[in-house]
């Protein structure tokens, strides 16, 4: 079974945790650079992306999350996860000086709370590239992916905005999968952190 952790610092880790145990994944919590040994994959949470980049600071994750990656392991952000995988964050608050940190492994921009105030939260029924059936995406203040770079498959759009995109091993959504019944993006991911063995 392929080894998954879920960021667990903060946000709605828990429900990651059973969608992908659901599955047949193997899934431990990671706080500790060393929990991440041993995993073909990381899933980072919806929750508050400076939060979250506090106590990664503070857990002294952010190079071990790097190296992580670039030693072969699967990366996916949901929601305030994708805006730390971006290369670039747009709409940080004031106090960040308009600038926020993010590990940068994935050629995309993200605007924080693009969909605005006034909606803070919504569901749709999602087109998303390689599924038959639309995926119920639930969106809570949520980011939208405003620039991709070539070798980043966009994989859904809402109102025409980016909110799904795949580059390599690195799965990024705007909206939270794990708080619908439905694990078709896990199942996905899980691909995305075991690639079958070539014949
Ligand atoms: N608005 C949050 C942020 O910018 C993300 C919201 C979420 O993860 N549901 O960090």
């Amino acid at each position: 079974a392929p080894r998954i952790g879920v960021l667990a610092l903060q946000g709605a880790f828990r429900e990651h945790r059973q969608r992908l145990e659901s599955l047949g994944a193997q899934v431990s919590e990671v706080r500790l650079p060393a929990d991440l040994a041993g995993l073909h994959g990381l899933v980072l949470p919806g929750g508050e992306s400076t939060t979250i980049a506090r106590l990664m600071t503070d857990f002294g994750l952010w190079a071990p999350l790097r190296d992580f990656h670039a030693a072969g392991g699967a990366l996916w952000g949901t929601c305030a996860g994708a805006i730390l995988l971006a290369r670039g964050v747009q709409g940080a608050p004031p106090q960040f000086g308009g600038q926020q940190r993010s590990l940068a492994v994935m050629d995309l921009t993200v605007r924080r709370n693009a969909f605005g105030r006034q909606v803070d939260s919504f569901a749709v029924p999602l087109d998303v590239h390689g599924l038959d059936a639309p995926f119920p995406a639930v969106f809570i203040r949520a980011p939208v992916i405003e620039e991709v770079g070539e070798d980043v498959e966009v994989l859904a759009r809402h109102a025409g905005q980016i909110v799904l995109v795949r580059q390599g091993r690195l799965l990024a959504s705007s909206f939270h999968p794990e708080l619908t019944a439905d694990a078709r993006l896990h199942a996905l991911f899980l691909g995305l952190a075991a690639p079958p063995v070539p014949a």
